[in-house]
C-alpha cells in the first residue's frame, strides 16, 4: 500500500494516528485555511519527457491525459533532448551528489563552469550559484546590509516575491529601514529616497529591490526610470529576473539585456525557463565574493549535484543561441490575450508573457480550477492569498512554445462555459472596475 501512487496526503490513513495536547492548534491552523477556501492540495501529475504540455493525471489513478497551463518550465527546456542528453552523460561520468558544501569538498569544475556561463549571460564579472532562486534572494538580501558599517536602507517594491521580503527581514535591519514603495510607482520611490536625506539616514547605503517581470500580475518594472533614480541618489540596484531569464533579451539574459540597462545585482533561477533547478546572483566580482563569503544559506549547505549543473549549462548555452522557443512563447501569449479579450474573459493587463485571468474570490478560484481540471482536463492552479492580495485571486496561465493556437482555443471554449456557469465577471465589466 505504501507504493500507492495517490496524493501523499492520502498516506495519513496508513499511519496509526497519535494525538498530543498541541494537536488542537495544528488542526485549528489547517481549519482556518480550509474555511477560507485556500487550503492547498497538490495536484499530482506525471510529466513524461517529450509530451509537454500534456501530462498524465496521477491522483485518481485514471491515467487521463491533461493539458498543463501553469508550468514555469516556460520553454519546455526540461524536456529538451539537448538538456537531457547532457544530464544523462554527466550522471554516468560524475555520479549523483556533489559530496559537500562549496567550501568543503563540494566545489567542482561544473560549478565553476556554470557560474562563468551565467556571468557571461548577464555581462557581469561573476555569478554565484545557490540551491534555488529563493535561496539566492534570501542569501544576498539577508547579507548585504551587514557589509556596510553605517547600515543600509532597503527600498522594496510592494509586489516583491516572498524570497526577497524574507531575505530583507532576515537581515538585521530595523523594520523602519525596509521601506516599501507602491508597485512600479517611481514617483513614490523617489519621494522615499528624498526623505532618507536626513542626519539619521544620510550615511546608510540605499538599495532598491525590485523585479523585472512580476510573476503574478505579469507587469514589467520601469527599469530605465529606476536606473536613473538609482544613479541620481547613489543607490545600489537589486533586480530579480527570475521570470525573465531565458525569455527576454537576444541571448536570454532577461529584460536588462533586452533594454540594454545595467543593474548592480541580478538574481535568476535555473528552474523556470532553463527547465532544471537552482538559482543564482550575478554581479561584480567584489559583490559576489562578499555574498560567497558571508551568506549562511550559501555557505552551510551541500552544493547542487553535477547532473543539475550539467543540465543547466546545456540549457543556458542552448538558449543563448536559439531564439525560436522564446519567439513562439511570446507569439502564443499575445494570441491568448487577444482571444481571451475577444471572448470577454477577464484577462488582466500584463506587459509580459504571463496571462493572468481574474476571479477575485478564493473559493470560486479553487472551484473554477477544479472544474477546468475535472471536466475538461485543463490544469491551471488557483492563485490565492498570500501569493496575491485577498480579492485579487486569479488563474495564472503560462502559454509556451508548445501551446498551439488549437490548444488556446480549447482552453477558451472551456473557460467560456465555466465562466457562464459560475456567473463570473467578464472582460468588459472588469475594465470598469480597474
Ligand atoms: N523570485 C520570484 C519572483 C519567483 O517567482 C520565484 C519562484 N516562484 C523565486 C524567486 C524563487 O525561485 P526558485 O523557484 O528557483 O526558488
Amino acid at each position: 500500500a505504501l507504493n500507492n501512487p495517490m496524493n501523499f496526503l492520502d498516506l495519513e490513513v496508513l499511519v496509526p494516528k497519535k494525538t498530543n495536547s498541541l494537536d488542537q492548534h495544528f488542526e485549528a491552523a489547517i481549519k482556518r485555511l480550509r474555511d477560507e477556501g485556500r487550503y492547498r492540495v497538490f495536484t499530482n501529475i506525471l510529466r513524461n519527457a517529450g509530451e509537454f504540455p500534456m501530462a498524465v493525471e496521477h491522483m485518481t489513478g485514471s491515467n487521463r491525459k491533461i493539458t498543463v497551463w501553469c508550468s514555469n518550465d516556460y520553454l519546455c527546456q526540461g524536456q529538451n533532448p539537448v538538456v537531457l542528453e547532457a544530464m544523462h552523460k554527466c550522471l554516468k561520468i560524475h555520479g549523483a551528489g556533489s559530496g559537500g558544501t562549496r567550501n568543503i569538498g563540494g566545489n567542482t569544475n561544473l560549478h565553476v563552469k556554470l557560474e562563468s556561463e551565467l556571468a557571461d549571460l548577464h555581462d557581469k564579472e561573476s555569478a554565484l550559484v545557490c540551491t534555488s532562486g529563493y535561496v539566492a534572494n534570501e542569501a544576498a538580501l539577508s547579507t548585504l546590509p551587514s557589509l556596510f558599517p553605517n547600515g543600509a536602507i532597503y527600498f522594496s517594491d510592494e509586489e516583491n516575491h516572498a524570497s526577497m521580503i524574507y531575505g530583507m527581514r532576515y537581515s538585521k535591519l530595523n523594520k523602519k529601514d525596509i521601506r516599501v514603495f507602491r508597485h512600479n510607482d517611481v514617483e513614490h520611490l523617489e519621494q522615499l529616497l528624498k526623505t532618507a536625506d536626513n542626519d539619521e539616514d544620510r550615511e546608510k547605503v540605499k538599495i532598491i529591490v525590485f523585479e523585472s517581470v512580476y510573476s503574478m500580475s505579469g507587469s514589467i518594472s520601469p527599469l530605465e526610470k529606476i536606473k536613473e533614480i538609482a544613479t541620481r541618489f547613489g543607490a545600489l540596484t537589486y533586480i530579480d529576473e527570475v521570470h525573465a531569464v531565458g525569455l527576454y533579451g537576444k541571448r536570454g539574459g532577461g529584460v536588462c539585456q533586452e533594454r540594454n540597462i545595467e543593474m548592480d545585482i541580478i538574481s535568476g533561477t535555473l528552474g523556470k525557463a532553463f527547465g532544471v533547478h537552482g538559482g543564482y546572483i550575478a554581479a561584480s566580482s567584489l559583490i559576489i565574493d562578499c555574498i560567497r563569503s558571508y551568506a549562511p544559506s550559501f555557505i552551510f549547505t551541500t552544493s547542487l549535484p553535477p547532473v543539475t549543473l550539467a543540465g543547466s549549462i546545456a540549457s543556458i548555452q542552448y538558449l543563448k543561441k536559439s531564439s525560436k522557443e522564446r519567439e513562439l512563447l511570446h507569439a502564443h501569449s499575445k494570441l491568448m490575450k487577444k482571444r481571451l479579450t475577444e471572448e470577454d474573459l477577464p484577462v488582466l493587463p500584463s506587459d509580459s508573457h504571463i496571462v493572468p485571468l481574474f476571479i477575485g474570490n478564493a473559493s470560486k478560484c479553487k472551484e473554477v480550477s477544479d472544474t477546468m481540471f475535472r471536466d475538461y482536463g485543463l490544469y491551471v492552479q488557483p492563485i490565492n492569498y498570500p501569493t496575491v492580495p485577498r480579492g485579487q485571486e486569479l488563474l495564472r496561465l503560462s502559454p509556451g512554445p508548445m501551446h498551439t493556437a488549437e490548444k488556446i482555443e480549447e482552453f477558451i471554449s472551456a473557460a467560456k462555459t465555466v465562466w457562464k456557469s459560475f456567473g463570473l465577471i467578464g472582460y468588459s465589466e472588469l475594465q470598469k472596475k480597474l
